[in-house]
């Protein structure tokens, strides 16, 4: 039997860090070719599938401002990274048959489209799986934000959030064994307990616009399908279960 997708269209929001490896920096291929499956999973449903990919495997802005590093100059320095990753994956994703592109926030012609929101939508309705790449263009901004952004530019149903933990939980479960995870939550209660689901900006765009968010753990497999198919998975924010 064809199983029906609850979402028509999603933006996936994968961090940097689903790239990893064992190690603590940079792109494994192994991971990268097991998060394209998973989003072949979802593609294999017939949704259309966007997705906004982090860089802090390969570089972090406020770190590197820390140690030295202009802000502005470090933050574009991250977004270049977020370049490397979406071409990663693009290239991932391709070998599993999935049509691509990449469009970047920050014109490098050579290698990504630039983005253009109408072209996005319509690599969408052919069935293209866009990944953008360089989070919103601008320093100061996070690519939880930039999904935010894009999501609500593509009209996007819900931001699925990938991460390492199965949910939101009322305390970090690393640190406190009786952290309970939620199934639902509301913007203002993610914002008012100060729950680290995304920066504040991103959640306040979502919160404005009424865009749903779940966050899931990517390396439960068929968690992501899951998600779009509308079975009880990770946690959601906002939206209507
Ligand atoms: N960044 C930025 N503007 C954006 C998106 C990202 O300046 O719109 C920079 C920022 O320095 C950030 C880095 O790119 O630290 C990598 O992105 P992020 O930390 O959001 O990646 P993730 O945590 O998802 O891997």
């Amino acid at each position: 039997m064809e199983q029906t997708a609850k979402y028509n269209r999603v933006l996936v929001k994968l961090s940097g860090e689903a790239l990893l490896g064992e190690g603590s920096f940079g792109i494994s291929s192994q991971t990268v070719l097991y998060v394209a499956q998973e989003i072949k999973s979802i593609c294999d449903l017939k949704i259309d599938v966007a997705i906004v990919i982090g860089g802090g495997n390969i570089f972090r802005g406020v770190q590197a401002s820390v140690e030295g590093i202009d802000r502005a100059t470090a933050d574009y320095m991250g977004m270049l990274a977020t370049v490397i990753n979406a071409l990663a994956l693009q290239n991932a994703l391709e070998k599993t048959d999935i049509p691509t592109r990449v469009q970047s926030a920050i014109e490098m012609r050579e290698l990504a489209e630039p983005y253009i929101r109408r072209k996005a939508i319509r690599h969408l309705e052919k069935g293209r799986v866009v990944i953008f790449a360089a989070g919103t263009g601008n320093p100061y901004f996070t690519t939880d934000t930039a999904a935010a952004l894009r999501a609500m530019e593509i009209n996007s149903d819900i931001i699925i959030k990938a991460t390492k933990v199965d949910g939101i939980y009322t305390a970090d479960p690393v640190k406190d064994p009786n952290a309970k995870k939620y199934d639902t939550i509301t913007y203002a209660d993610v914002i008012a307990q100060g729950l680290k689901v995304m920066d504040l900006t991103a959640i306040t765009l979502c919160k404005d616009n009424e865009l749903p968010i779940i966050v899931l753990d990517l390396k439960n497999q068929g968690a992501l399908k899951k998600a779009v198919l509308g079975d009880k998975v990770g946690t959601l924010v906002g939206g209507s279960v």
